[in-house]
């Protein structure tokens, strides 16, 4: 992992990979840390429609809201949109042969999942996520 050095100097990413791995268990490191893709309908989120606050799993920061999600049928949790505009950042992603738009934690940059252009009315936007990246917070909901 030569990422190591290279994460290390930026700002608010001074975590090593190896800090990392410490820190999340072995599939939550391989899909938010190697940019990994957990199996349609197996993660523990896609079909949640509690109320409350979905968090990055790596560094806690506020990712989505529960009310921007909807069931889009693709086993994965699916929101119309992030929670603020910096809550994620989004990368161009070319691997895999596809085109698509890798979403990334803004905070910790941590990989999330994409978005697609096919999501429902509000924002025509589906961010298609794994479970694996989140933690969801069911108190938020009441404060
Ligand atoms: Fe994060």
């Amino acid at each position: 992992m030569h990422e190591e050095t290279e994460k290390a100097g930026r700002p608010g990413l001074s975590k090593t990979e190896a800090d990392w791995r410490e820190e999340l268990d072995p599939h939550q490191f391989h899909v938010l840390r190697e940019k990994g893709t957990e199996r349609a309908f197996s993660g523990k989120y896609w079909d949640l429609k509690d109320e409350g606050s979905y968090l990055c799993a790596a560094c806690g920061e506020t990712l989505f809201l529960s009310e921007t999600k909807y069931d889009s049928g693709s086993g994965w949790p699916s929101f119309y949109q992030p929670a603020g505009s910096e809550s994620v950042k989004e990368v161009a992603d070319h691997s895999h042969g596809m085109i698509r738009t890798e979403v990334i934690c803004g905070k910790c940059e941590s990989h999330l999942g994409h978005v697609f252009p096919d999501g429902p009315p509000e924002t025509g936007l589906r961010y298609c996520i794994n479970s694996a990246s989140l933690d969801f917070d069911g108190e938020a909901a009441k404060e």
